[in-house]
């Protein structure tokens, strides 16, 4: 499941999203309802410039409801349509292609007005990888007819799906990258199973979901590992007291830290520990202001470096 994006590989998934977008009418942009800033790609405001949009929040039946809603006002204020969704169950599915009507209004009374009788409005599901862009095509089509598996870009044959006499899509969702320069948003990104847990070891990820849970909501923890604990506990120790309350322990005497982390992390992507958001549109200037940071703080350095190789080889 996890793509290496690599330079050369950007390019291409760009030139290809390039073609692919001049086909469409409408962008239908899929996020991670639990993530939703961290679940965006950086460069789509650019790549889909002048294109009509949709936002998706999926996995909307895995996050926090109040905090949705928050998330959707916000992207909605930022002047697009959102639809909350659960690809799996297929809820909000449907809403797509009347939201992509809506949007699309003005063109197609243009164009009726200049004679058309007919005006097919076609669009595209874009999204990083896992956030259900297949499992959402699939549910549209209302059967198993998408193809899954991780293509980034588009597949050559362009096939279009069509969903309502109107309405056609893309058959294949653009896969985009994600905002992988920024560690907090790879953290969360593992946290939610989207990326491969090789990035960290399980233990030392979910010491740090423990870390975030302790300002989002101790009290799920808590209740769900019978543990006690002080909020300000070093995170760790907080693993340590869940093992041992779930009877984890090694031989020794040990709490098995590495089989609790395996479990804590497996209920909380399965939804066990309840519906929870990892971020809200607060958090976002919090962590660009730390990306800028660390941005200039590498410049910095290049620039020191190049000034003493410079220096070095006058
Ligand atoms: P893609 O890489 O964007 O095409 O993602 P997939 O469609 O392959 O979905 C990735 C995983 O997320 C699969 O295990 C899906 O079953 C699951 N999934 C997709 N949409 C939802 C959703 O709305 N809710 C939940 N709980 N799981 C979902």
């Amino acid at each position: 499941m996890n793509i290496q994006w690599y330079p050369g590989h950007m390019t291409k998934t760009r030139r290809m999203m390039e073609e692919n977008l001049s086909l469409v009418d409408v962008v239908i942009e899929l996020l991670d309802a639990r993530i939703p800033y961290s679940s965006k790609n950086p460069d789509i405001d650019t790549l889909a410039k002048n294109k009509r949009r949709i936002i998706v929040m999926n996995k909307s039946d895995l996050a926090d409801p109040a905090k949705t809603e928050i998330w959707k006002k916000y992207f909605e204020n930022k002047g697009f349509t959102v639809i909350l969704s659960d690809a799996v169950k297929g809820t909000g599915v449907n809403k797509v292609s009347d939201a992509a009507r809506v949007l699309m209004k003005d063109k197609i009374e243009k164009e009726k007005a200049r004679g058309r009788l007919f005006v097919p409005i076609r669009a595209m599901i874009v999204g990083i990888p896992n956030v259900g862009k297949s499992t959402f095509i699939n549910k549209s089509v209302g059967k198993t007819t998408a193809k899954t598996g991780d293509k980034p870009g588009v597949t050559k044959g362009k096939q279009w799906i069509r969903l309502k006499k109107d309405f056609e899509l893309l058959d294949t969702p653009g896969i985009l990258w994600p905002k992988f320069e920024d560690e907090e948003v790879g953290l969360k990104l593992a946290m939610i199973g989207s990326i491969n847990d090789d990035i960290l070891d399980t233990e030392t990820l979910c010491t740090e979901f423990i870390n975030l849970m302790m300002s989002i909501d101790p009290d799920r923890i808590r209740n769900r590992y019978k543990a006690e604990f002080d909020t300000i506990e070093e995170p760790h120790d907080i693993l340590e007291k869940i093992a041992a309350a779930r009877g984890f322990i090694k031989k020794g005497g040990e709490p098995d830290c590495g089989r609790a982390a395996k479990i804590i992390l497996d209920e909380f992507r399965g939804g066990k520990i309840g519906k929870i958001t990892l971020e809200l549109p607060e958090d976002i200037r919090d962590m660009s202001a730390k990306t800028a940071e660390k941005e200039a703080e590498k410049k910095a350095r290049d620039k020191e470096r190049k000034a003493a190789y410079k220096a070095k080889n006058k």
